[in-house]
């Protein structure tokens, strides 16, 4: 009989990873905080609760995928919440990016339940969670990563076990502290060919085909050029992420500048109205700095 998989939150991903797990055979709850967006899932054959609790109580697995630490403590520990709701030996899979210190909170918590936990945030954005390409960066045990591999296998292309709970966390922290590096730098550079008098399209032919040619950076390039910020990442998420990238860093006594210096270009581009377009809106702010002088 298929297993009941659980998924809290149905935004840009959480949707995707859903619908994935019900075109994989298994039977799926959904829960969000705005039901309306449950809408297509229901349709789709998904049950839906109406609180965390009610979606989770008879999964097997249980999928977060919430904006921030704040969010999942909502959703897990409020009033109705995920946790209580569950039954015993159930796998939560935090997937959501968040801190590794509320990661180890909700693991204490579980494991008091007599509940396993992996953190399994992913890499990957909008086409890839909803094409069922998401790559997982799990922390938490082998044994515990063995039983739920089949429900990853629904939604990833790629499960990557980087050790004890709390390391998927803390290696998606250090992806997204590069990935929000390299967009800022993407955003001045791009304004200043744009100032520069050189052929916009000629300069960045030459980035994107030489070393700063990432994959990040062909994809960002082409929505600043286009000004085509239709959301496959929350700017103000990308913020959040940089934020707890530089808490975490200096727990490790580094110091992150120039995640400083990127966070406070996204800073600045959320005080001008861009938190809820897609990070790559971030350029619009540079793009606008001189008018402003
Ligand atoms: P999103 O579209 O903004 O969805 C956020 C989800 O969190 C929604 O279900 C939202 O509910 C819920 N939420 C927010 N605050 C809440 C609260 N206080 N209480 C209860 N629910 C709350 O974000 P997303 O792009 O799907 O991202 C989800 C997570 O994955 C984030 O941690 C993000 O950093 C990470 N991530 C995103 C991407 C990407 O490319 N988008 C890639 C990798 C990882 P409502 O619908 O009611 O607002």
């Amino acid at each position: 009989m298929a297993q009941r998989v659980a998924v809290l939150g149905l935004g840009t991903m959480g949707g995707g990873m859903a619908d994935n797990l019900l075109k994989a055979g298994y039977k799926v709850t959904v829960y969000n905080r705005s039901p309306e967006k449950a809408d297509p899932l229901r349709r789709a054959g998904a049950q839906v609760g109406s609180t965390p609790g009610q979606a989770v109580n008879e999964a097997e697995f249980v999928i977060s995928m919430l904006a921030d630490d704040a969010a999942c403590r909502s959703v897990w520990m409020g009033e109705q919440g995920a946790l209580n709701a569950m039954n015993r030996g159930t796998v939560l899979i935090e997937s959501s990016t968040v801190t590794p210190a509320w990661v180890g909170e909700l693991a204490a918590a579980a494991e008091k339940q007599s509940l396993e936990l992996l953190d399994a945030p992913v890499t990957g954005s909008r086409a890839q969670a909803a094409a069922g390409q998401l790559t997982f960066l799990v922390g938490g045990s082998a044994e515990t990563l063995a039983r739920a591999t089949p429900v990853l296998k629904a939604i990833g292309k790629e499960i990557v076990h980087l050790g004890p709970t709390g390391s998927g966390a803390k290696m998606k922290l250090i992806n997204n502290f590069l990935c929000g590096v390299q967009i800022a730098s993407l955003a001045e550079g791009l304004t200043w060919i744009e100032r520069s008098g050189l052929d916009r399209s000629t300069a960045l032919g030459v980035l994107k085909s030489g070393a700063p040619g990432s994959p990040l950076l062909k994809a960002i390039s082409a929505r600043m050029e286009a000004k085509n910020y239709e959301v496959n990442f929350l700017l103000r998420l990308l913020e959040k992420d940089l934020t707890y990238a530089e808490q975490e860093a200096a727990l490790a006594d580094v110091e992150l500048s120039t995640c400083h210096a990127a966070r406070e270009r996204f800073q600045q581009a959320i005080a001008h109205g861009y938190g809820d377009a897609d990070m790559s809106s971030v350029i619009e702010t540079v793009r606008e700095d001189k008018r402003r002088r």
